[in-house]
């Protein structure tokens, strides 16, 4: 199979990502944070996340990651393309409940409110489930072993070791409300974890 299809797929796909955050990260800006938890393992989380964007685009301009190029199949490349469409549908909704609620880091924001309604009905962590799915995506579409895994493993990395800190701080902020709110949710996968 043609490797364009693929490239053309994952610049699509990058394409769409930022736009459907650009908004939000605008729209933070003008908020400020009453409680943060930024520190080092925030920053280098989120540093692994933007070279799993970002490989993945390299490689599509690029020859500098050829060296570890595989073979490109259909039925990978289709069911990465399913993948990547409900992990960038996901993507959406979660930021459209969130609203002024988002944030790129670990923080509680002025006027901030809990989110219990739409997908957040289902799961605590939609946004991080679209993000997994997304990069599971990536991983199918692209054949190349290092742009294709560096999402899956800076996501499962972000999401493996922010889930717990995040909900602490919850906790911390929202008490009963959140504890309550957690009895009848689910992490990632609604019925399941
Ligand atoms: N973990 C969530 C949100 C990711 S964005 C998800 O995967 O969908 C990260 C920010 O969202 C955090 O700084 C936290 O303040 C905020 N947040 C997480 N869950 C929330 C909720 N239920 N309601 C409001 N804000 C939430």
């Amino acid at each position: 199979m043609n490797v364009w299809v693929a490239k053309v797929i994952i610049l699509l796909a990058s394409i769409v990502m930022v736009a459907i955050r650009a908004p939000y990260g605008r729209r933070r800006r003008g908020i400020g944070a009453v409680r943060s938890n930024k520190g080092t393992l925030e920053a280098v989380l989120l540093t692994f996340a933007w070279v799993g964007f970002f490989l993945p685009l390299i490689w599509t301009a690029t020859p500098v990651l050829a060296f570890a190029d595989s073979a490109l199949h259909p039925l990978p490349l289709l069911a990465g393309t399913v993948c990547l469409a409900l992990g960038l549908w996901l993507f959406h909704l979660s930021h459209a409940d969130l609203g002024a609620n988002w944030s790129i880091t670990l923080e509680v924001l002025e006027r901030h409110k809990l989110v219990t309604r739409g997908v957040y009905r289902r799961v605590r962590h939609p946004m991080y489930a679209a993000l997994l799915l997304y990069s599971v995506g990536q991983a199918l579409v692209l054949p190349n072993y290092v742009a294709g895994l560096s999402s899956s493993v800076a996501m499962a990395l972000l999401v493996g070791l922010r889930i717990r800190p995040e909900e602490s701080m919850m906790l911390e902020e929202f008490g009963k409300d959140y504890q309550e709110y957690m009895a009848v949710t689910k992490r990632l996968v609604p019925g399941v974890w």
